[in-house]
């Protein structure tokens, strides 16, 4: 008799989870988004990867091929991962959703010999503030003397193939991070010990030279989304979309864009958006929605493909007329049927909201 409403949900309608990389200068934050992308790219046929603007999808097949036994599809229907391709702290505060950070779970990347520096106390301080749930990357693991590389391999594995002396010389850069993480207020292990994600960070070692630990990393980031966030991806995949604006950028032949990554809904090449704006939001009809075209197609034409439609989580260029007063970190919302009144309001307040926040900040 509870036929008709079943609760049982249109997998489609779950988002990708979006994923930041903090951590302090040359820990290997660029190198491991290079090294995720790249064995992506290896693993994917023709195709499975998706280069949006600003950011990387992997979708769940390619990070099930990638982490082989540590990740079985089945157990999953959030379709993957949407990495933000510029690290750092910069385009985390900056990069904000309507209900804090843009980014849904974060990376704070640790190098194993370095341990805890300036950049990295800063963001566990914004992680912090932020409520972002993270993991720790204690990254560089091959430069540990003695290191024997087991290139893309689980951890277990590696480890299983170092000797005594350097797998307890490895133990001891790992427990000393555990131990910082503490001193900060974080109670944190391995994560191969770690029960539940939302109480404890899990450190996970990698190499982004070798790819030894990211089979690890990808099944802890997937496995965490899945289990704490679902409810939070879950939105409307028809909506009017929200987004936040990455970048403002001049691009040959279309003027003024914006780079913008969508959080909720669709966004369509011929909706009104309104963009936060340096004054005042700025309401425009979409021109064209671009996407970087293929390597493979790139002729002396254009970089950018045309869409007619992009849903939630992307990476999106949106050409559009006055765009000149955008901002970097401004709220992105569609008009669609709702009242342009009304949207308007709630980007005003949005950046009434942002203008607050950074004063905190100062
Ligand atoms: P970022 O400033 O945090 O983005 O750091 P980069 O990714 O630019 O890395 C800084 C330096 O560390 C570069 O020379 C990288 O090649 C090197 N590096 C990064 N990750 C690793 C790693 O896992 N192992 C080794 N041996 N070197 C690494």
């Amino acid at each position: 008799d509870t036929d008709t409403e079943s609760n049982s949900r249109d997998p489609t309608s779950l988002r990708t989870p979006i994923v930041a990389v903090l951590g302090h200068v040359d820990h290997g934050k660029t190198s491991l988004l290079d090294k995720i992308r790249g064995s992506a790219v290896i693993e994917g046929e023709a195709g499975a990867i998706t280069q949006h603007i600003g950011a990387t999808a992997v979708p769940l097949d390619i990070i099930s091929t990638i982490a082989g036994d540590l990740v079985d599809p089945d157990d999953f229907d959030l379709p993957g991962l949407l990495f933000i391709d510029t690290p750092g702290h910069h385009s985390f505060t900056t990069l904000r959703s309507r209900g804090g950070a843009l980014a849904d779970i974060a990376i704070l990347v640790v190098d194993v010999n370095d341990g805890f520096q300036p950049q990295t106390l800063e963001a566990l301080d914004i992680l912090k503030r932020s409520q972002t749930p993270f993991i720790v990357a204690a990254n560089k693991i091959d430069t540990v003397p003695g290191w024997n590389v087991n290139e893309d391999m689980p951890i277990n594995a590696t480890y299983d193939a170092q000797s005594d002396r350097v797998s307890s010389r490895l133990d001891e850069s790992l427990y000393k991070i555990i131990g910082n993480l503490s001193d900060e207020g974080f109670s944190a292990d391995l994560y191969w010990r770690v029960q539940n994600f939302q109480r404890n960070v899990g450190v996970v070692p990698v190499s982004a030279m070798t790819g030894e630990g990211v089979p690890d990393l990808l099944a802890v980031m997937m496995g965490l989304s899945q289990r704490y966030m679902k409810e939070e991806m879950e939105i409307d995949v028809t909506g009017p979309g929200v987004g936040t604006v990455l970048e403002v950028k001049e691009e040959k032949g279309f003027g003024k864009t914006v780079d913008i990554v969508l959080y909720d809904g669709t966004i369509r090449a011929d909706d009104t958006v309104v963009v936060g704006g340096q004054n005042d939001p700025i309401v425009t009809e979409v021109r064209a929605l671009l996407q970087p075209r293929p390597l493979a197609e790139i002729r002396t034409e254009s970089r950018f493909e045309k869409v007619d439609e992009v849903g939630a989580a992307a990476g999106i260029k949106v050409a559009a007329p006055d765009l000149g007063d955008a901002m970097a970190g401004a709220p992105v919302r569609v008009v669609r049927n709702r009242s342009l009144d009304e949207v308007v309001h709630e980007v005003r307040a949005e950046l009434a909201d942002i203008a607050v926040d950074t004063a905190d900040e100062g």
